[in-house]
């Protein structure tokens, strides 16, 4: 399984998206993109034998068992696009502006090659702003002449679903704790690279690749902060679009969850499954 049609949508010399490359090891991450192109959706990832299968659900994931998202399968992405937030310039596929939008685990609930084949993936998510149990189910063509990538993504019913569910409520990067704005308005963003760090071997602790992936973010933040005009950063917007959560109590709220290596405690209520 290549990454070649990956490869064919791009120039590499024009674009900061990481290379195509096949990934090794067996980990099961998972990544979800919000990504404003020509149109606003959100790309779905799953790590699988070293890619990332990859959907673009034009309303994004819903923890409300009742919405059923259409799902357009797309190219398999190398895995280094797991933590690839920034601006892809005009003019290459998929101009605009991306964000980290949930990043975390997930687990088959079965085989999971066979399940893909299948069209009936079913599989229990660990993010940030998605748990629980989910199933991608492949609908049959409805139209001759239909290239057969529509898959619906549905929330089942568990402790973590959510009625009601509003995605335009958690709006923010998990990695920077941008918005989307911020991230587009940024000229550091442009630069951004996904870093090899983050695939390195030995890592002492299971969290580690997200915990290097922040560390990342964080250092690149601080390189954008220091070029930028101080009054500037100040007067940046920082409430963004969840006026019930401050950036600093978010910011708090990653830090407790994501540095256990950097000896920071974790927070006495944190739910199943974390
Ligand atoms: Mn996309």
């Amino acid at each position: 399984m290549a990454l070649e049609e990956y490869q064919r949508k791009r120039d590499f010399s024009q674009t900061p998206e990481p290379p195509p490359k096949v990934g090794k090891g067996a980990r099961r991450r998972f990544v979800v993109q919000m990504h404003r192109a020509s149109r606003l959706h959100y790309d779905f990832r799953l790590e699988m034998d070293g890619v990332l299968k990859s959907w673009a659900v034009p309303k994004g994931p819903s923890l409300d068992p009742a919405d059923k998202r259409l799902a357009m399968q797309v190219e398999d992405h190398p895995v280094s696009y797991f933590d690839f937030e920034g601006v892809i310039p005009p003019g290459n596929y998929g101009a605009g502006t991306v964000m980290v939008w949930d990043v975390g685990t997930w687990e088959p609930q079965g085989d999971a090659a066979e399940m893909l084949r299948k069209g009936d993936l079913k599989f229990r998510l660990q993010g940030k702003k998605l748990k629980g149990d989910f199933a991608l189910i492949h609908m049959k063509a409805r139209r001759p002449g239909s290239k057969g990538t529509e898959w619906l993504l549905i929330k089942h019913r568990d402790a973590y679903d959510q009625p009601g569910y509003d995605i335009e409520q958690y709006s923010h990067s998990v990695l920077t704790k941008r918005s989307l704005q911020e991230i587009a308005s940024d000229e550091g963003s442009a630069e951004w690279t996904s870093g090899k760090n983050a695939t390195r071997h030995g890592a002492s602790s299971k969290d580690d690749w997200l915990a290097e992936s922040i560390a990342k973010a964080d250092a690149k933040k601080k390189t954008r902060v220091s070029k930028r005009n101080l009054g500037e950063a100040i007067a940046k917007p920082s409430a963004e679009t969840n006026p019930t959560q401050t950036r600093a109590s978010r910011a708090r709220t990653s830090a407790g969850k994501v540095s256990p290596a950097a000896g920071v405690k974790k927070k006495a209520k944190v739910t199943p499954g974390d």
